[in-house]
């Protein structure tokens, strides 16, 4: 082949091969690659201005995407340049975007195989070090984030997740519209709550927020309130669903205790099923449900009650949702349901967040399937110590809707 072909199927824009040689027991394939005759436009890697002055000439060897079975290496002779502004620096090549020795479309190619695959696999399929892919993937993913265009912030997300023992809770802020985590905080405190405000976003950018949808309350109320006075605290459907699904838990846990014989075994492990909507339930688990409800009435109770609190999400007048929460916690009166009680309690505490839903839609469910796809993300990755990583990995996940299933169900 002459090096006339050789450089129409490498298509290094600006660059030609002039040298090539093939291993055909290694499987391997090096060219040697130089500028053009008539690319000679140099620019500065330290400023990315264009410089003239040409001080010496040296190469660097960078892995590039493969050819059919052969492993394809790349020979590029460079130039270190003398910039008025910075002295002497390389040059500055579209193709090598980093100090690696890969260019840039094989970086690209690894940085695609990682979002459907673990690194582990992405590893083996190009016989590289998983923690070389991991460094390959994270300079891909901050490449993509510079690039693009940050949607505005006009409805935000506060969560937590709990990490594992080392990292304990993270902060997650996210944009419910476009269903995307912005930024990872350390802890789940107020301050790290002030931490996201004072560094991430202008004044501008602040005022710009509508709503905001949070769980724990306390710790946050207070820096919304400073930070963006004028936006509405929702309190999440999802989560309020969450302590009605744990009160009736605990409605099932006291009732298992309370009674003996074979009434326990029927009451035992049905945690899960009590936690799980009856529309979403098969004949089967239904006829498991309706034994212990025969049994127990006060499960039965509890668990309608959280039935019926769902709906109180499909008012859009604030007036009939009031009504609604009223009967609610009429009901609960005479039924000695404790737990319930308590949740009755902590909704009337919240009254106005609940409320504020009437008056800011929210997407709700985004939160947990923000929530759910960083969890999937951990099981697929086996921890990850750098959170910017992971952070980007989410991002990324959100944009592209690869593998968004989990936002798919709770919508
Ligand atoms: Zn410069």
């Amino acid at each position: 082949m002459s090096d006339n072909e050789w450089t129409k199927i490498l298509g290094w824009p600006g660059y030609r091969v002039y040298r090539s040689e093939i291993n055909e027991v290694a499987k391997t394939l090096r060219l040697w690659v130089r500028r053009k005759r008539g690319h000679r436009k140099l620019v500065c890697s330290g400023c990315g201005k264009r410089v003239s002055e040409i001080v010496a000439s040296y190469e660097r060897e960078v892995r590039d995407l493969p050819w059919s079975e052969y492993r394809a290496t790349v020979v590029v002779e460079l130039y270190r340049v003398r910039c008025p502004d910075c002295g002497i620096k390389a040059e500055k090549v579209e193709q090598l975007p980093s100090k690696a020795p890969f260019s840039k479309r094989f970086e690209e190619a690894v940085g695609q195989a990682c979002e459907s695959a673990a690194v582990r696999r992405v590893a083996r399929q190009f016989g590289l070090a998983a923690s070389t892919v991991r460094t390959i993937d994270l300079r891909y993913l901050r490449r993509w984030a510079e690039s693009r265009r940050k949607p505005a912030l006009r409805q935000m997300g506060v969560d937590e997740i709990y990490l594992g023992k080392k990292q304990k809770f993270v902060t997650v802020v996210s944009n419910l519209e476009t269903g995307e985590p912005l930024w990872f905080g350390r802890e789940r405190k107020q301050a790290t709550l002030e931490e996201f405000f004072r560094s991430q976003l202008s004044g501008f950018q602040r005022s710009a927020i509508q709503a905001a949808c949070i769980d724990r309350w306390e710790p946050f109320r207070q820096s919304l309130e400073q930070w963006v006075p004028q936006c509405r605290i929702v309190y999440d459907k999802f989560h309020i669903l969450q302590h009605a699904g744990a009160a009736v838990d605990e409605v099932r846990r006291a009732e298992f205790f309370r009674q003996g014989g074979a009434a326990r075994e029927v009451v035992r492990g049905k945690r899960w099923l009590l936690l799980s909507s009856w529309v979403h339930l098969d004949r089967q688990k239904k006829r498991q449900l309706n034994e212990l409800f025969s049994l127990n009435r006060r499960v039965l109770k509890a668990y309608l009650l959280k039935e019926s609190l769902g709906r109180l999400w499909d008012y859009t007048y604030e007036g009939a949702m009031m009504r609604y929460l009223e009967s609610w916690i009429g009901q609960l009166r005479w039924q000695r349901l404790k737990p319930l009680e308590k949740l009755a309690r902590m909704l009337v505490k919240h009254l106005h967040g609940i409320l504020n839903y009437c008056r800011t839609k929210v997407p709700m469910g985004v939160v947990e399937a923000i929530n759910g796809n960083i969890k999937a993300l951990l099981r697929r990755g086996r921890g990850y110590r750098n959170l910017n990583y992971l952070l980007l990995k989410a991002q990324r996940l959100a944009a592209t809707k690869t593998q968004f299933l989990v936002f798919q169900k709770a919508a």
